[in-house]
């Protein structure tokens, strides 16, 4: 308060300031600015005396009359008009009378000073400018910068200007936090200027991340920011998430002191009155957060719910039972948009609950939450997840989606991103994007599904015109739609590409190279492979393993360390046979090097490996971008991390399918990565991310990052929208699926994930040959397959399954298995398919795939099919799953489903495994509704459930419904008696009724019936 524009500098007193903080206006300046804002009357919101003899001429309790536009006044009580008092006359005293005045009648004050003409109520709105106040109406100022100007005009009608508030002794009314104002041509006030009290209602609204980071901005704000009392929660919330030794104890003690474990079965009531405890500021006033309560959907069912289960909060002080409402309403809400609803409520400038307070209970409310899980208490994690959420959402508002994040990348206007839009961006990618890179560093950026990891470096590359950038992707080509996205200054290409360029060429000149990958059989064919099927395998296998390794020289390591017998048993290997095979394997591997051998081809694996021996140098780019960096082989991995220049690794570890797991993420660590995530998806909004994030957190316990998506509209139940996209795990689950939709009645057209001519019809056909030829002399029939024709000499179609058995591949048993179940019939359901196919997503109806080739797409509507996960039941039903354990499914088949579930961009049909896998996060989709509105005039209804005998009970204020599932058929959904609800949600069960009815409540089922 140092600086003067204008006007006078103006001191307080210790004693002034103690009033000031005593007094309403003073308290809301500093906890409701926005509130304060609607005051209009003061340019200082309260936060800086008004001056004496304005005051003592406007007696606060006696108001002024209205004034004339010139903001004379029409009525004044001294006599005369008080407009253009010069500036020399304002006595800068303090008088405490000055902060007598009300909200409420400064607001009124504001109304009926300015009739509106129309005789409609004119509410003052901020860049809004007003029409008939005469005065200068710019409109064509943009909201921000408008906001001082519509303020000052607010203020030009009030009459303020130039008359009580002649002094202007802050630099900015805003602190300078809105820009400067038209007239100024230098922003006046300074961020450094503000109190503790505006930074840290300031602060409440940031990022955790970000808190941590501000801290070395300045002293001021690490004094803020390091003081126990600022947001005490939010970062015991992040500190235990994180597991941090102090958080975890100070969590342990405080669900131990108020009886929240695991053996009391009252522990959510305990939770809730735990919350009602929560200190609140002195100028909250409860009825106005009830008041505000009140418009929330929940509202109805907390406030029965507290009367029946907690009589004596509700009865308590008000502020208590205002917090155990929201408490309540939190633990009822079953999606993140009555959170958000929660929040909003709450977050209304008359609820006179500041926003610092609000964050924190919700904080406290999710940790505890948090806790409840980690403790082993069998309550929804879909509670803490939509909390986590809403408050994701309210401190990382992003304003672009995944659409305009593509249609950014491609516009090629500009190369900066914000003169290209005024769409701000999610601070995860932001901070991403301002990070430089230097020689020999390593930047690793991990990011979920949908989360914009391809545009993020698309979009790192406009950011920097003046660097050479290299894109490169493991295997696969960079697809069309993504190629013409870049900018000039990236070269985009896959690392085999680079390899041929300077190696494998020479191969091909030579007619030395083989085009399909290192098959067993073409061991076999060479001198030294001659012998067992199973040498060859284990030829073939060490040499892949070599290839794909970072290792100079062939080796032991390299050698597997067991073999598959022909009737498919595992043997392991001894050390002698180890050694024996290296020499072979090595002498294979010097003749297939050799140009000058025919005999021995090349793979591209094997000229892969050898580019990476002769130490390629990639001098030329400033910055290597590695997408996928996922199915990264180590010996990619290691050309990459062996330049010079600057990398930016981008992948999802949960999206790996390919075998490299460790040995590449063991070489990025060594090189000590700058770590960064990416957790919002564009793609989906909560209920997939939902999904998504469960599968993450059941299935391979992922806690410290929680995938959230947007703000769309998505759903998990309900009619399929748009395109169907039918994902399985195997080639013979897509062939049913084909099969399934050609033989309807009316059947879709068909797109296959990859094209048909990829899918292997042709291969399956020749499989069905090799079949008829070994039970019928069938003359004229021609094997088109190679591998296949083999066999007509050695074993024919049980020999070629025994082979696919022994060498493991599953792709050829798959096929196998089709011919095996379809039969003779397969021609002609192969001809039917072919038929109903089409080359282009555009014209079909249905699209069919594996996981793996739909790897990197998105689809509107995504059927999960039932052979991508098998579960036996749902969690409560232990004699069902006999032995089933989540740990003993490897983790390579949920990150199929994962990456199966976040392919759906707005609506995911959910097959019945996935149902019961979500049930091991205690989510069954029920819903509290009030028992009232389900009973009848006669008996209360039956459990939904099949084989219970139980009616819902009648005393009991809520009762859980199932939300309806369409593709189960109709009929199930329904309401659940008491019984059975305690099976599904635990402890939450105490919010529903009293205890007296959940302990009389037995489930009683049908005769010689399983309950599912
Ligand atoms: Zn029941």
């Amino acid at each position: 308060m140092t600086q003067c524009r204008r006007g006078k500098r103006r001191r307080l007193a210790p004693s002034d300031c103690l009033s000031l903080s005593n007094s309403n206006v003073g308290a809301v300046s500093l906890t409701q600015p926005f509130s304060s804002l609607a005051a209009g009357r003061d340019s200082h919101r309260g936060l800086y005396p008004w001056n004496r003899k304005a005051a003592t001429q406007l007696d606060p309790l006696q108001r002024p009359a209205p004034r004339n536009a010139n903001g004379v006044s029409e009525n004044t009580t001294s006599g005369k008009a008080s407009a253009g008092r010069p500036h020399s006359e304002v006595d800068l005293a303090f008088d405490p009378r000055d902060f007598l005045a009300s909200d409420s009648s400064i607001e009124r004050d504001v109304f009926v000073l300015h009739p509106n003409p129309s005789g409609e109520r004119h509410v003052p709105l901020l860049g809004c400018p007003s029409k008939n106040n005469g005065v200068g109406g710019d409109t064509s100022t943009r909201s921000f910068e408008g906001a001082p100007a519509a303020f000052q005009q607010n203020q030009m009608r009030t009459g303020i200007i130039g008359a009580e508030l002649d002094v202007d002794p802050l630099p900015d009314s805003y602190f300078g936090l809105l820009g400067c104002r038209g007239s100024h041509s230098q922003p006046s006030g300074h961020v450094t200027q503000l109190p503790d009290e505006i930074l840290r209602a300031v602060f409440c609204h940031l990022p955790a991340v970000d808190l941590y980071r501000l801290r070395s901005v300045c002293q001021q704000w690490q004094r803020v920011l390091s003081d126990p009392m600022f947001a005490p929660w939010k970062r015991r919330y992040y500190r235990y998430r994180k597991g941090e030794g102090r958080a975890v104890m100070e969590m342990d003690k405080i669900l131990k002191e108020n009886n929240i474990t695991k053996d009391n079965e009252l522990c959510m009531l305990n939770l809730i009155r735990y919350v009602s405890l929560f200190q609140h500021g002195r100028s909250v006033n409860t009825d106005a957060v009830l008041n505000c309560l009140q418009h929330h959907p929940l509202f109805k069912q907390s406030k029965l719910c507290m009367s029946q289960t907690l009589p004596d909060i509700n009865h308590a002080a008000r502020i208590s039972s205002t917090w155990a409402i929201q408490a309540v309403i939190v633990l009822l809400s079953n999606s993140v948009q009555e959170i958000r609803r929660l929040i909003s409520c709450l977050g209304r400038p008359c609820s006179t609950l500041p926003a610092t307070e609000l964050v924190e209970v919700l904080y406290c409310l999710a940790t505890l939450l948090f806790a409840l899980r980690e403790k082993g208490i069998s309550i929804s994690n879909r509670i803490h997840y939509n909390l986590f959420y809403a408050l994701y959402l309210r401190e990382n508002p992003a304003t672009v989606s995944s659409k305009q994040l593509k249609h950014l990348c491609s516009s090629q206007e500009s190369n900066s991103w914000h003169l290209r839009t005024n769409a701000s961006l999610n601070p995860e990618l932001e901070r991403i994007l301002n990070l430089e890179t230097s020689p020999h560093h390593v930047i690793k950026i991990t990011g979920y599904a949908g989360t914009g990891k391809t545009s993020l470096l698309i979009e790192y590359a406009w950011h920097r015109p003046h660097l050479r950038f290299l894109y490169v992707r493991p295997t696969k080509p960079v697809p069309e739609d993504v190629a013409h996205l870049f900018p000039p200054n990236v070269d985009f290409t896959t690392m085999r590409t680079k390899a041929y360029q300077c190696i494998g060429h020479k191969y091909h000149q030579k007619k030395k190279l083989m085009i399909c990958g290192l098959k067993p059989f073409a061991v076999l064919g060479s001198p030294e492979g001659q012998g067992s099927l199973s040498r060859a395998n284990l030829i073939s296998r060490s040499l892949c393993a070599f290839f794909s390794s970072v290792d100079e020289a062939i080796g032991v390591a390299h050698v597997p360390g067991d073999h598959r017998s022909t009737c498919g048993g595992i043997k392991p290997m001894e050390h002698h046979e180890k050694l024996e095979l290296v020499e072979d394997v090595k002498r294979i591997w010097t003749k297939m090097v050799d140009l000058r051998e025919p005999s021995h081809l090349m793979t591209h694996d094997g000229y892969l490996k050898l580019w990476q021996l002769s130490n390629p140098n990639l001098s030329q780019f400033d910055v290597i971008l590695l997408d996928e960096a996922e199915d990264c082989s180590p010996v990619i991995m290691d050309i990459v991390l062996s330049q010079k220049c600057g990398k930016l690794l981008v992948g999802d570890p949960h999206q790996q399918i390919c075998s490299f797991k460790g040995a590449s993420e063991a070489l990025v660590e060594a090189h000590r990565p700058t770590l960064l995530s990416l957790t919002q998806s564009f793609r989906f909004g909560p209920e997939i991310a939902y999904v998504a994030a469960t599968i993450l957190d059941v299935c391979k316990r992922v806690k410290d990052k929680t995938l959230v998506g947007g703000y769309q509209d998505d759903n998990t139940s309900g009619r399929p929208v748009g395109q169907v996209a039918i994902l399985c795990r195997t080639t013979a689950a897509v062939f049913d699926e084909a099969v399934r939709i050609v033989t309807s009645d009316n059947p879709n057209k068909i797109y296959l994930i990859g094209g048909l001519d990829t899918f292997g019809m042709d291969t399956m056909l020749d499989i069905q040959m090799l079949m008829i030829k070994e039970t019928e002399q069938a003359a004229g029939l021609e094997i088109r397959d190679p591998l296949i024709r083999l066999f007509e000499r050695r074993g024919g179609f049980r020999g070629l399954r025994n082979y696919a058995v022994q060498v493991g591949d599953s792709e050829l048993e798959e096929r196998i298995a089709v011919v095996e179940k379809y039969g003779l019939g397969l021609p002609s359901l192969v001809e039917k398919i072919t038929n109903q196919c089409v080359n282009c997503t555009t014209f079909a109806n249905v699209i069919l795939g594996t996981v793996h080739k739909a790897k990197g797409s998105e689809f509107e509507t995504v059927q999960i099919a039932e052979d991508l996960i098998k579960l036996p039941g749902f969690q409560h039903n232990p004699h069902v799953l006999s032995g089933f354990r989540i740990d003993s499914v490897p983790d390579v088949n949920w990150n199929l489903l994962y990456i199966a579930v976040t392919r759906a961009k707005r609506r995911l049909v959910m097959s019945r495994s996935l149902e019961y896998l979500l049930s091991f996060a205690s989510e069954y989709f029920l819903k509290p509704v009030l028992t009232t509105n389900l009973l009848g005039k006669g008996l209360p209804p039956k459990c939904h459930i099949s084989g219970c005998l139980n009616r819902i009970a009648r005393e009991a204020v809520l009762t859980m419904m199932k939300a309806p599932s369409p593709q189960y058929g109709p009929n199930v959904d329904g309401p659940l008696c008491h019984a059975c609800t305690r099976l599904r949600t635990g402890p939450l069960i105490h919010l529903l009724a009293s205890p007296q009815l959940v302990r009389t409540g037995v489930r009683t089922v049908m005769r010689g019936r399983d309950p599912p």
